[in-house]
């Protein structure tokens, strides 16, 4: 008896009718028609698409679909598999694969389309560690990860229709990462397949040798195989044990990975053959493994014991190697039938197991969550989890770049760490950001496979405020690193105006000062090495003015001196009130937000955090008040028990203007109020508010509360304010 691998290959025959007859022998409570219906959508989407092999495309979600139900998947995963493909090459939208075939299935399907965007750098080996890692961290639901394991399967048993150079990329591309997660997610029976197929591709000459000196020997080698099976079953019958036998060559990436590690050749290669022997329960497994030891003579240091500790996914089987029959050594494997299915399918058996227990409601699979479960009911090994546990602790969030390429990112980091981590200069120019195509606010916290599209405007500057939202300590220290030297040349600026205006008093100026050298012992007594040193100290207010003047000999500086050279801000005071005055229009909040289910509620803005649509929002329900909307970073919204929460989107026909506060700083110069008033209502905007301060840095601030539409609308006007000379800074406050 040889041993039941199951068999991936390509299967150019496979139809709609044999696929769902298969699934039904796997499923027989599922109604099929479901299957049939995305088989339908697919090929029609698919029509008159060719693969590289002349055949039509449809073959190839066929197959797909049909390696699932071998892994014995869920019907979720089996449709997910007719369908991965629509979403990449049709440009069929998630929101219909979701409205035709329920929300989970869209969501394996869109899981897939995004692994599969991703650029693959091979050069660099931890982008490959990096990529395993994004993919875990993006698949929060693991069948995306079996669905792709699949897809590549299949794509790997087509190679041969590639062109060369697309043969070893791709085979090493599987080896680099589609292995390893197979291998992580205990699916043996994919890995070593997979593991053989990149073999072929990538080291030819040995596959082909390797093939070559295994077949020639094929007949002896079968009579073999048979006699010791045959003498194997006599043994554990004599000790009344049943259980099923099988033989056969070993894979050829396993024989290839021994020659590499003991550095020899194919010919010094004993092991060649793998015996497995299935059995009811685990004490038969050791008892079997003491009949075998007496009949053979075991290899010292050969025998493994993965029942007892297993490895990390999953894996439980006891390992010896024995001198056979022949005086050759052949490896034998003893586990019990329910280890098996775990060693062949790994993760995926669980689906399996799943069914079974019907008990759980469909939606969102917390992956982790199901490890843990499937973890319990094979082994109560805890090693398993902390590993699990560690392949979450991924350093972060994985982002894209438009173009594709991929940063990694820690936790809880924002658009404008993004911005930062691109590069420095981007970063500082931000204004505004999408992901995944629409515009978010900068504090926004980023997902693994967000997309992020960094929109900058020539004459933005960093701010303070930018430090409270960056989370990583490049984006931190960049800004800090720009505040401090803005700081220092406006200090500069300041003090060498706050001299020049003093020594204007005294009829001189800066520059006779200096050319009778009369700066001299100043800037020893003080350390300073430059004038511009000595600007920087007064204009920070480090060195008082009269300081100064004392020590020039050529000023006769006394302290009944006047030295107030404040400019007055008269102009301010007269624009303060003038907004004052602008009508407080009410905008009805009636129609901004959908609610979740319900019609007919009240809905009211946070004041705390203040929406504007294009916000990620959430609902809170208030005592008797009906709903409050907050976006989702409020600091209100994360003291409220979930409960209150409730589900809202934005109501896209809304046109109303939501109040929004944008803070404006400027150098403080005369009409500036007016002429950022003007330019606000010049965009169609309308201000409710205006608070104007003046700063004794001779700089203004002004809080402006603006009416706008949505998020776009206040980047426009954000980025309005800031061409203008005289702005240093505007940001939403
Ligand atoms: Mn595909």
């Amino acid at each position: 008896m040889f041993a039941e691998r199951i068999d991936f290959s390509h299967e150019a025959n496979l139809t709609i009718d044999e696929l769902v007859k298969r699934a039904e022998v796997l499923l027989p409570d599922t109604d099929m028609m479901i299957l049939r219906k995305c088989y339908d959508f697919a090929e029609k989407m698919h029509a008159g698409v060719k693969r590289s092999s002349g055949e039509p495309y449809i073959i190839h979600p066929l197959n797909v679909a049909a390696t699932l139900i071998k892994l014995k998947m869920d019907i979720d995963s089996i449709m997910a598999g007719l369908l991965h493909d629509t979403v990449e090459d049709c440009d069929v939208a998630p929101e219909d694969i979701a409205k035709m075939f329920g929300q989970s299935v869209a969501q394996i399907v869109v899981g897939c389309t995004k692994i599969s965007k991703i650029k693959f750098k091979t050069k660099e080996e931890s982008q490959a560690e990096n990529f395993r890692k994004m993919v875990v961290a993006m698949a929060q639901d693991l069948r995306v990860i079996i669905v792709k394991l699949s897809d590549r399967m299949h794509n790997m048993r087509t190679l041969q229709y590639m062109t060369k150079e697309k043969q070893q990329s791709k085979a090493q591309e599987t080896l680099d990462i589609y292995v390893p997660l197979a291998s992580r997610l205990g699916i043996n029976s994919v890995k070593a397949d997979l593991e053989d197929l990149c073999l072929r591709y990538i080291h030819p000459d040995i596959y082909y040798r390797l093939a070559e000196k295994i077949a020639m020997k094929k007949r002896e080698r079968e009579t073999y195989i048979e006699e010791t099976l045959n003498l194997v079953e006599e043994k554990m019958l004599e000790y009344s044990v049943t259980g099923e036998v099988t033989g056969r060559p070993k894979h050829f990436f396993s024989i290839y990975k021994k020659m590499q590690q003991r550095g020899v050749d194919f010919e010094q290669i004993q092991d060649l053959l793998a015996f497995r022997i299935l059995v009811n329960n685990i004490t038969e497994c050791y008892k079997v493994l003491g009949i075998i030891h007496s009949a053979f003579t075991p290899v010292p240091g050969r025998f493994k014991d993965y029942i007892a500790i297993p490895k990390v996914n999953n894996y439980q089987s006891l390992h010896t190697t024995v001198i056979g029959p022949k005086a050759e050594r052949i490896e034998i494997q003893i586990r019990t039938f329910e280890m098996h299915e775990v060693a062949e399918r790994g993760v995926a058996a669980h689906w399996k197991y799943k069914e079974r227990n019907k008990a759980e409601p469909g939606g969102k699979l917390k992956w982790v969550e199901e490890l843990m479960e499937f973890n319990q009911s094979v082994t109560s090994s805890s090693e398993f989890m902390d590993v699990v546990k560690n392949d979450l602790d991924v350093g972060g969030v994985f982002i894209f770049t438009p173009t594709g390429d991929v940063k990694e990112l820690r936790y809880g980091a924002t658009p404008l760490d993004f911005a930062y981590a691109v590069h420095t200069e981007v970063g500082n120019k931000t204004v505004g950001a999408k992901v995944n195509g629409k515009m978010v606010p900068l504090k926004y916290r980023l997902k693994s496979g967000d997309t992020v599209e960094i929109l900058t405007s020539k004459t933005q500057t960093p701010s303070k405020d930018w430090l409270k939202i960056c989370k990583t300590s490049r984006a931190i220290s960049k800004i800090r690193q720009y505040l401090m030297k803005i700081e220092r040349d406006e200090h500069k600026e300041l003090g060498e105006d706050i001299l020049e205006k003093a020594l204007k008093k005294f009829d001189t100026s800066i520059k006779s000062v200096e050319k009778k050298n009369e700066f001299k012992a100043l800037l020893e007594k003080h350390h300073y090495k430059t004038l511009e040193e000595l600007f920087v100290n007064i204009g920070s207010n480090h060195l008082p003015i009269k300081d100064v003047l004392v020590a020039i000999p050529s000023v006769n500086f006394t302290e009944t001196d006047e030295l107030d050279f404040k400019e007055d801000d008269k102009e301010l005071e007269s624009f303060y009130k003038k907004t004052q005055k602008t009508a407080r229009k009410s905008t009805s909040n009636d129609n901004a937000v959908i609610v979740d289910g319900l019609d007919d509620i009240m809905v009211k803005m946070g004041r705390c955090c203040n929406p504007i649509p294009g916000d990620p929002i959430t609902g809170l329900i208030t005592r008797g008040r009906g709903i409050t909307i907050h976006t989702i970073n409020c600091e209100r919204i994360l003291e409220i028990e979930k409960s209150r929460h409730v589900y809202v989107e934005w109501n896209k026909h809304y046109t109303f203007s939501h109040p929004v506060n944008i803070k404006v700083t400027t150098h403080d110069k005369p009409g500036i109020l007016s002429k950022i008033s003007k330019s606000i209502n010049n965009a169609g905007i309308n201000i409710r508010s205006a608070i104007a301060r003046s700063m004794p840095d001779q700089k203004g601030n002004f809080i402006f509360e603006i009416e706008v539409k949505d998020y776009s609308e206040l980047l426009k006007t954000i980025s309005s304010i800031e061409q203008m000379e005289e702005v240093i800074s505007v940001s939403r406050a």
